[in-house]
């Protein structure tokens, strides 16, 4: 099952012909403050699909022009991602830890957007914005120690994300998490349509042109030990996201490009890229005047 958030908050299923509406059967109000309607989906799933399914199988489809898509997950617990997770793009970057040293770090939930959204790439010129290509674990069950042998269990689905990155050696929860730059969807793909992740193919163009491609065999740390690490630290939470680490082949982009990520049985989207107006502060522009001391 393909589940999607659309429309101002709506929740629905991508069917042949489009999406179906469920959002009266899950029973989420697209109104509601905070969104978190698609958390409750994603905690009573098991309870849910039949009435879904039903719902799926009888109610006519909103044709995918006329539906907008958001990111399926809007205030999730917790975005965690992890580092340096290839060894080719760690030697792309020139760096030798990798995520089985370093562990995983955090974005901004804020920084999440759909695929029907753009990135908007902040006002700082001469500052290099890189893509980087990921599939998304979609945790399903919450769960604390979880053991490797056991993480699939938690698992309800995956999804493409788009980990944007301004570069430089500033606090990387800083260059990751400007509003824009976690991009989600078009869909959460539920774990029985995907099958096995474990050599599944991920893919990126910047304007058709391919920049990334590589297979989830290539993880230093792998998708159960990713759950097993991360839930060593933290509860994970239904509808916590995790940004599995990407390949070589990061790369700029600018105003006006268009990036495309399609991960095998996991779906494809592609996203518009703009410079907004935004960003600047005295961290990456150090002739700004600092707010209230100079540094040491
Ligand atoms: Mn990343």
């Amino acid at each position: 099952m393909r589940l999607v958030r659309y429309n101002g908050g709506r929740i629905g299923v991508l069917a042949k012909d489009g999406v179906v509406d469920v959002t009266p059967v899950v029973r989420v109000d697209p109104e509601e403050w905070p969104p978190v309607g698609m958390l409750r989906v994603i905690r009573h799933f098991d309870t849910l699909r039949p009435d879904i399914e039903a719902q799926v199988a009888s109610a006519p489809a909103l044709p995918l022009s006329q539906a907008r898509l958001q990111a399926p997950i809007a205030w999730p617990n917790k975005v965690i991602a992890y580092p340096i997770n290839y060894v080719d793009h760690a030697t792309e970057m020139s760096v030798t830890s990798y995520a089985n040293v370093a562990g995983f770090f955090l974005k901004a939930s804020s920084s999440l957007i759909g695929p029907h959204e753009a990135i908007e790439l902040p006002d700082l010129p001469g500052r290099s914005v890189h893509h980087e290509c990921e599939l998304a674990i979609i945790i399903g069950r919450e769960g604390r120690d979880i053991a490797a042998a056991d993480a699939l269990d938690h698992v309800l689905g995956y999804a493409c994300l788009l980990d944007i990155t301004i570069r430089g050696k500033e606090e990387r929860v800083m260059r990751k998490s400007y509003d824009t730059f976690t991009v989600l969807g078009p869909c959460i793909t539920t774990a029985d349509e995907v099958g096995d992740a474990s050599d599944i193919r991920l893919a990126l163009w910047v304007n058709d042109q391919p920049r990334q491609d590589a297979r989830t065999r290539d993880l230093i740390v792998d998708i159960p030990n990713m759950i097993a690490l991360a839930s060593s630290a933290a509860t994970l939470c239904p509808g916590d996201i995790i940004a599995t680490g990407t390949p070589s082949g990061v790369g700029p982009i600018v105003d006006g490009d268009r990036v495309t990520i399609e991960i095998e049985r996991v779906g494809r989207m592609s996203v518009p890229v703009r410079q907004g107006r935004r960003g600047r502060n005295f961290v990456f522009d150090p002739s700004l005047s600092r707010s209230s001391r100079q540094t040491p």
